[in-house]
């Protein structure tokens, strides 16, 4: 079979690799989609990644037995089959043909790779891809006997050839293999315009059963980018069926192509367990903690604080302004609270993406200070000492500390939507 992994042809300017993918499903007409496109994410943390770091792969081959509307391209169906056999094809030639279309569709601040393989290739390789870092020496090993070649710098085949080790039947972390995403597409005389998506049409999807990430809490809508790329919106789910059926409800705005998508989004397949005096810049982990710093709120409204391991071993977490109401979360932590923490790990910091609380110590606050037979208040006189009147030197006993609310539930919290990473798990999809 025909395997064909793109990556990195976005750049902030613009740009999309999924459009790429489906003018590439146009310039290959003679051949059928084989399984579904699949869209990859791979480590949110490498240092040269684009927007959404997410690389495409697709199958071709010819389709035996049932065919399944996934897509449409200016009217065209696309159809998908389960199944199929091989057709021949000459790898050097389709090589020529995507290099001219990645041409014409990269942002000339991208560094593309393409991919062609005859199969799969080591699902290792995608593991390494997406919780730490490929190196060169791993990409040659997993990708012997296929065509590889780039734009520019052609960083992007690193991406392109861990999509192909993607096939999405595994989960690591919480039981979530993959998810689906139903990418709309702007007519091109859209593209950098205001996007016309009406508020009303997306809460009328993100009420469906299966679907998540249309909307913020706040109902702000998370589903539509806010970049001049090609994209209108991004509609998933667990259910692919009910994401086929229900995206004609969102406009006015209507999609000039469309396309359903495999992918390792939502899977929380980046991170990993691991001890602090092993955790390295550029990771991903998921780590059991205890608090051991009241928060530090720093210009800009960015959060600091410092946990621990069983071990003893500090490390400073962070959830940084974008994170919104998370923030008043970790605002409520006190030390001795011990979490399960997960982000991605900067100069030493863990990027909070989201937080479990499992176990709260008591919260005291101080009452007000007595007040003296004269009607006086009293003041301290000191730490454990006792309080006196200033006008008639009456001595108090301090008074006791009570017991007050955290506010806070041993439950998970995460930031909204608009800010979560495409790899994390949203609490509505996790079972715990
Ligand atoms: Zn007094």
């Amino acid at each position: 079979m025909l395997h064909i992994g793109i990556d990195d042809t976005d750049s902030v300017k613009g740009g999309c690799t999924t459009w790429l993918a489906t003018e590439i499903i146009r310039e290959l007409p003679e051949f059928d989609l084989i399984g579904h496109p699949r869209l990859v994410r791979l480590n949110p943390n490498v240092p040269w990644k684009t927007r959404g770091n997410g690389a495409v792969a697709l199958v071709f081959g010819k389709g035996i037995g049932r065919k399944k509307q996934i897509g449409s391209i200016e009217n065209n169906s696309i159809f998908t089959f389960e199944k199929g056999k091989e057709k021949k094809y000459d790898k050097e030639q389709i090589m020529a043909r995507i290099l001219t279309l990645m041409n014409k569709h990269s942002m000339p601040d991208s560094e593309p790779g393409i991919v062609i393989s005859d199969s799969f290739l080591p699902e290792g390789l995608y593991w390494q891809g997406v919780s730490s870092i490929v190196t060169k020496e791993m990409l040659l090993e997993s990708t012997e006997g296929t065509l590889s070649t780039g734009l520019r710098g052609s960083r992007g085949i690193f991406g392109a050839a861990c999509s192909l080790a993607w096939s999405g039947n595994f989960s690591k972390i919480n039981g979530i293999s993959h998810t689906w995403e139903l990418i709309g597409y702007r007519n091109q005389n859209n593209w950098g315009k205001k996007r016309n998506i009406e508020l009303s049409t997306v809460q009328r999807v993100s009420d469906i059963d299966t679907v998540f990430s249309c909307t913020d809490l706040d109902g702000k809508i998370a589903m539509v980018p806010h970049s001049p790329c090609p994209v209108l919106w991004g509609f998933r789910g667990t259910n692919d069926t009910n994401l086929i059926e229900n995206f004609e409800k969102l406009g006015p705005e209507t999609p000039s192509r469309w396309l359903l998508y495999k992918t390792n989004q939502a899977t929380d397949d980046h991170l990993r367990h691991k001890e602090i005096n092993d955790i390295n810049d550029g990771d991903s982990v998921n780590l059991e903690v205890s608090v051991t710093t009241k928060v530090d709120i720093i210009k800009g409204g960015h959060r600091f604080f410092e946990v621990k391991d069983r071990s003893n071993h500090t490390v400073k977490c962070a959830a940084f302004e974008p994170t919104k109401n998370f923030r008043q979360i970790v605002d409520k932590l006190e030390i001795g609270d011990s979490l399960i923490i997960c982000g991605s790990v900067n100069n030493r910091t863990i990027n909070l993406e989201k937080l479990r609380i499992l176990t709260l110590v008591p919260r005291f606050s101080k009452p007000a200070n007595p007040i003296c037979d004269c009607g006086q208040r009293t003041h301290s006189s000191g730490k454990d000492s006792y309080y006196r009147c200033k006008s008639c030197s009456n001595k108090y006993d301090r008074p006791k500390m009570v017991e007050v609310s955290s506010g806070l539930e041993l439950k998970w919290y995460e930031p909204p939507a608009s800010s979560r990473r495409h790899l994390s798990t949203p609490l509505s999809l996790m079972n715990y």
